[in-house]
């Protein structure tokens, strides 16, 4: 299988990739082609004790009967007939009826973006990762780099693709999420998909990717430069440093300033008992992880990723840096590096 996908990359030259680039393009390729969600509109928010009005007065209890304080309810609402439908982007995700807590005030841009992702990253952590191993291990190391420049302008440079661990902690998250999907089926019947996460408040495995080689670590967190990448921040309620949708920071930044926004970790990564334990371990490669179900998904994703990068080092394809759409109008933002937006005001007013 693996060499099935390095086919994919058909570019012959050298290329360096932008490991923030790839982000957006990983994250725009899995809006694309996730089904679980695509069709979904966010109907209701619900905290706490406030009641739901979305849910059929029989499916009640779905809500009221998960117990813990901090928790968050999503109701979602497919039509009928709407599956084979492109995806909603998501402007069109949140609808405009949309039911709040009381007293919340209206959601923000970037309150809707950390939403979005929050719901739409169940269960994604693993997979994310394992796509990216895919295609990180199919791009051809002797030509092609990663550079990498975190928010807080630590750089690490000519990185060969596959120089990353798999890196796990145990996490006991903040709050729990219940997501509802409702779709009607029949005239009278509906369909209610239930997704909970952090619903026990017991430890959960939590996975990302560590870049950087012997070159960089270092035993002391403080001069350790390697970088942990982690794609589904949000669905921790967990942003990067400097407020991008996901996390890509050196090794301490992200233990000591990003995770225990989300939770807390069971053994902190400093506790020498982790390197053996629970707490953060390192793998090579994420192996048997994934249910079968999920092979095709993985595969699917990395393919449209690794068709992406090879049209871009062939320079015939233009991306937005930000939200990662292809072919879009685009306009060169910075000229000292290379950095592409689209004309949508969300992504330049990020630029
Ligand atoms: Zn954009």
């Amino acid at each position: 299988m693996q060499a099935d996908l390095k086919n994919l990359y058909s570019f012959q030259g050298h290329f360096t990739f932008d490991l923030h680039d790839l982000a957006a393009i990983v994250l725009r390729e899995r809006q694309l082609s996730d089904r679980r969600f695509n069709r979904a509109r966010l109907l209701e928010i619900c905290e706490g004790e406030t009641a739901t009005a979305k849910l059929p007065v029989t499916a009640q209890p779905i809500w009221t009967s998960f117990k813990q304080s901090n928790k968050t309810g999503f109701c979602l609402g497919v039509e009928m007939n709407d599956a084979g439908e492109p995806p909603l982007e998501m402007t069109e995700f949140f609808d405009p009826e949309m039911r709040l807590p009381p007293g919340r005030a209206p959601l923000t841009s970037r309150e809707k973006e950390m939403i979005y992702w929050r719901i739409r990253h169940h269960d994604s952590g693993y997979v994310l990762c394992e796509v990216l191993q895919q295609v990180l291990d199919s791009l051809p190391k002797d030509r092609t780099k990663l550079r990498i420049r975190t928010s807080q302008g630590h750089t690490l440079t000519e990185l060969s693709p596959d120089a990353f661990h798999i890196a796990e902690v145990a996490m006991v998250p903040k709050f729990c999420t219940l997501t509802c999907v409702i779709q009607p089926r029949l005239e009278g019947y509906i369909d209610i998909k239930e997704h909970v996460f952090g619903g026990d408040l017991q430890p959960i495995p939590w996975v990302y990717l560590l870049f950087g080689d012997s070159s960089v670590a270092d035993e002391d967190p403080a001069k350790d430069g390697r970088v942990m990448f982690d794609l589904v921040s949000p669905l921790l309620g967990m942003q990067g440093l400097g407020g991008e949708l996901f996390s890509m920071e050196r090794l301490a930044d992200y233990h000591d300033r990003v995770l225990p926004t989300g939770g807390q970790e069971v053994i902190n990564y400093n506790d020498p008992r982790s390197a053996a334990h629970e707490g953060y371990i390192l793998s090579g490669r994420i192996q048997h992880v994934s249910s079968p179900e999920l092979i095709p998904i993985i595969q699917d994703l990395a393919t449209r990723v690794l068709k992406r990068l090879s049209r871009i080092a062939e320079g015939e394809e233009s991306y937005c840096s930000y939200c990662g759409r292809r072919d879009s109008a685009v306009l060169k933002v910075q000229e000292t590096k290379v950095l592409w937006r689209c004309l949508s005001d969300k992504c330049m007013e990020i630029s």
